[in-house]
């Protein structure tokens, strides 16, 4: 029998459970299941965890939802059996203090009025109050991921200083991931005019180099000369292994954005900054 290929990463949805319905929400398209029935038992998370962590030598774990701080308790166990461990979260829900070793990636998608037409109404008012929350000796690194796309990326400036005086200690754009076929407002229809949204961030990281954690190298590779030789050989298909709990079972789609994605038109932030940490065919003389 061949051996278990190798991962250094994982994600996985811990719970299918969110506080929210943000309209954009890639793992609820249906509506957003609230009730705990059905839901993996914390004993079965763990020891199914452990088990593929084992199988697959898994040293980081990427916990997402749903909202994974509605299950913080499974989580706090669930953190020991990685060396390396970062929460997703819509920041509504307090953070809890794991450890130093921990990151928190809170999302929020552009200044209020923006974030809360897609998130809810007051939504960008409880994540301020969560950051106002933290306290002075809090030890996780708490960062903001913000998802561009064509109907924000005119409001990013606004976002980054209102951020700024925050406990936030970074803030890094991900780029949308259409589905495929996809034509939407949000999505641009080819790498050539998502280029505009790659200048905005540039030229946000030029004014806060500090607080704007998006590489120069990895935008410079979103570039419609390099983004295909990047998204062909995926670096999170071949390092990261996602897992989705369906119902009593752990199963593993194409991506962790889905199994209906356009890859040609992907701008995943995990995607670029882990490109140039490893080599590949964008890293040609001439790029
Ligand atoms: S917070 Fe995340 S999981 Fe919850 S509805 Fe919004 S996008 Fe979906
Ligand atoms: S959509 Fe998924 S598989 Fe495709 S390039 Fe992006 S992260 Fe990789």
């Amino acid at each position: 029998m061949d051996p278990a290929p190798a991962y250094p990463s994982a994600m996985v949805n811990v719970t299918n459970r969110c506080n929210l319905k943000c309209q954009h929400c890639f793992v609820f398209r249906d509506g957003n299941p609230n009730e705990l029935a059905g839901e993996m038992k914390p004993e079965r998370v763990l020891s199914e965890l452990r088990r593929l962590r084992d199988r697959h030598g898994l040293r980081r774990m990427l916990w997402m939802g749903g909202e994974p701080m509605l299950r913080w308790r499974t989580l706090e166990k669930g953190l020991l059996l990685f060396e390396h461990n970062t929460i997703t979260t819509n920041g509504t829900v307090p953070l809890k203090d794991f450890g130093p070793d921990l990151i928190y990636v809170i999302s929020l998608d552009g200044p209020r009025a923006i974030n809360d037409s897609v998130r809810g109404e007051g939504v960008f008012d409880q994540v301020m109050k969560t950051l106002s929350a933290i306290a002075d000796d809090f030890r996780p690194t708490v960062m903001i991921q913000c998802v561009v796309h064509r109907e924000n990326q005119d409001h990013l400036a606004e976002l980054a200083e209102e951020l700024l005086p925050t406990r936030a200690e970074g803030l890094t754009f991900s780029f949308y991931v259409p589905r495929a076929g996809e034509i939407s407002s949000r999505a641009w229809a080819d790498n050539q005019e998502r280029e505009t949204a790659i200048e905005i961030v540039f030229d946000l990281k030029r004014r806060y180099p500090e607080f704007i954690w998006n590489s120069s190298r990895s935008l410079d590779l979103m570039r419609p000369a390099t983004a295909k030789l990047v998204t062909d050989n995926c670096p999170l298909l071949q390092l990261a292994l996602p897992l989705y709990i369906e119902g009593d079972d752990f199963t593993t789609p194409f991506c962790c954005y889905g199994n209906d994605v356009d890859c040609d038109r992907c701008g995943a932030w995990g995607v670029f900054s882990t490109a140039c940490k490893i080599p590949g065919p964008w890293d040609s003389p001439s790029t």
